[in-house]
């Protein structure tokens, strides 16, 4: 029972006994509108988690998080969701997927938005990032089905199929055509950063300043720490479980999002085979990185370039970051080496990391 309830049958039962009736309805009524009122302005929240785009969702808005703010936020993460989902038949991306090969599918200014995004990404690491690799993503099993490794022959049928360049997009209509049939479009690296912006934008719409934004590891923080401080955002150690970190990022409101072999994967004879694709050769990259993680001021691009540098590798991965105006990064090696661009303030806790 709450505080409220108590408060409220206490003062019931106190004052049944020794008043005259009159004054015992004043005050009935009295707490009876003091109860309405104290529950219509929303105890606090302090964080929210939630399941959403298959992973924990969790948000954190320092500051009289509201009920009605962390419903506004899930709720968009829904749509979103209703919108990106490869796995949900009736959204946008899979109505785009349904007509490959036949024609153009309108879809919502939103979901235009992100492809668009995504294509331009793919443009700029030469294709190292490519959404058209759903294909390839199902072939191995990680669009819900049994990861397993496929043969060759099914490897080679399917290549054809993983080109960006067959990304027909038309801004005046939002339509977007995939002109090969059987290409799926997948927005697996790209949308969920997207997700956690549009959450971001909802917190400061509030009106709320400090807030910690985790959709499944795409983390945007919100604001400075009570104390003036930096924030600290722990960074996942690639080669253990969830939650156990190598050390952690000192940095002011930014989104920091990590690609990394550790998210899904199988072993099979002593090997990893995770879920992001070299979409050249159709298998999961191994270029000697555990994971690279991107600093950047919104989650959707570096969402979509935590993928483009792990795919692309440390050299051509870091030329990619030290081009853009900015972003910074943090390369993790398979022999627990760690490289970082310049502008990045990190503090190392496991000693077997250096
Ligand atoms: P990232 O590196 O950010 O992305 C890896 C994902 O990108 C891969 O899973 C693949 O989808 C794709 N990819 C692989 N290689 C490349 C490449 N070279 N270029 C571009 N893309 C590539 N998961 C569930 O289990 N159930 C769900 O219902 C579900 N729904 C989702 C709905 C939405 C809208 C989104 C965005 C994701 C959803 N997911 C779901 C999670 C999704 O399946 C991916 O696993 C997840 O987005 C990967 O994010 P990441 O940060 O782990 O890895
Ligand atoms: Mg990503």
């Amino acid at each position: 029972m709450g505080c409220k309830q108590k408060f409220f049958q206490k003062s019931l039962t106190t004052n049944h006994t020794n008043q005259h009736k009159p004054y015992v309805r004043y005050h009935l009524i009295f707490l009876v509108l003091l109860f309405l009122f104290l529950s219509s302005c929303e105890r606090p929240e302090y964080s929210r988690i939630d399941v959403a785009l298959g992973t924990v969702c969790t948000v954190t808005l320092f500051d009289q998080g509201k009920n009605s703010i962390y419903n506004d936020i899930f709720n968009r993460i829904r749509e979103i969701e209703n919108l990106m989902s490869i796995r949900i038949t009736a959204s946008d991306l899979s109505r785009v997927n349904a007509s490959a090969g036949i024609e153009p599918v309108q879809v919502h200014e939103e979901t235009f938005k992100v492809i668009k995004r995504a294509v331009y990404y793919a443009e700029l690491c030469g294709g190292a990032f490519d959404p058209t690799v759903g294909t390839l993503v199902s072939l191995w099993g990680f669009n819900g089905g049994t990861p397993r490794i496929p043969s060759q022959e099914e490897i080679n049928s399917v290549l054809p199929l993983i080109n960006w360049r067959n990304i027909e997009l038309y801004p005046e209509t939002n339509s977007v055509f995939l002109t090969q049939h059987n290409m799926i479009l997948d927005l697996g690296a790209i949308a969920k950063g997207y997700a956690v912006d549009e959450a971001a934008r909802i917190t400061k719409k509030a009106g709320i300043t400090r807030a910690i934004i985790d959709l499944g590891g795409d983390i945007m923080v919100l604001g400075e720490k009570k104390d003036k401080g930096l924030w600290n955002v722990g960074l996942q150690n690639p080669d253990d479980e969830q939650g156990i970190t190598i050390g952690y990022l000192k940095l002011s409101e930014s989104a920091v999002v990590t690609s990394g072999v550790y998210e899904r994967f199988f072993i099979e004879e002593g090997n990893r085979y995770h879920h992001i694709f070299q979409p050249y050769d159709g298998y999961p990259v191994n270029n000697g990185l555990l994971s690279v993680t991107i600093i950047a001021e919104n989650a959707m691009d570096a969402d979509a370039l935590s993928t483009a540098a792990f795919v692309l590798g440390y050299e051509k991965g870091r030329a990619l970051i030290e081009s853009l105006p900015s972003a910074e990064a943090v390369f993790i090696f398979q022999d627990y080496t760690i490289q970082t661009t310049p502008g990045v303030n990190l503090v190392i806790t496991d000693k077997s990391f250096n």
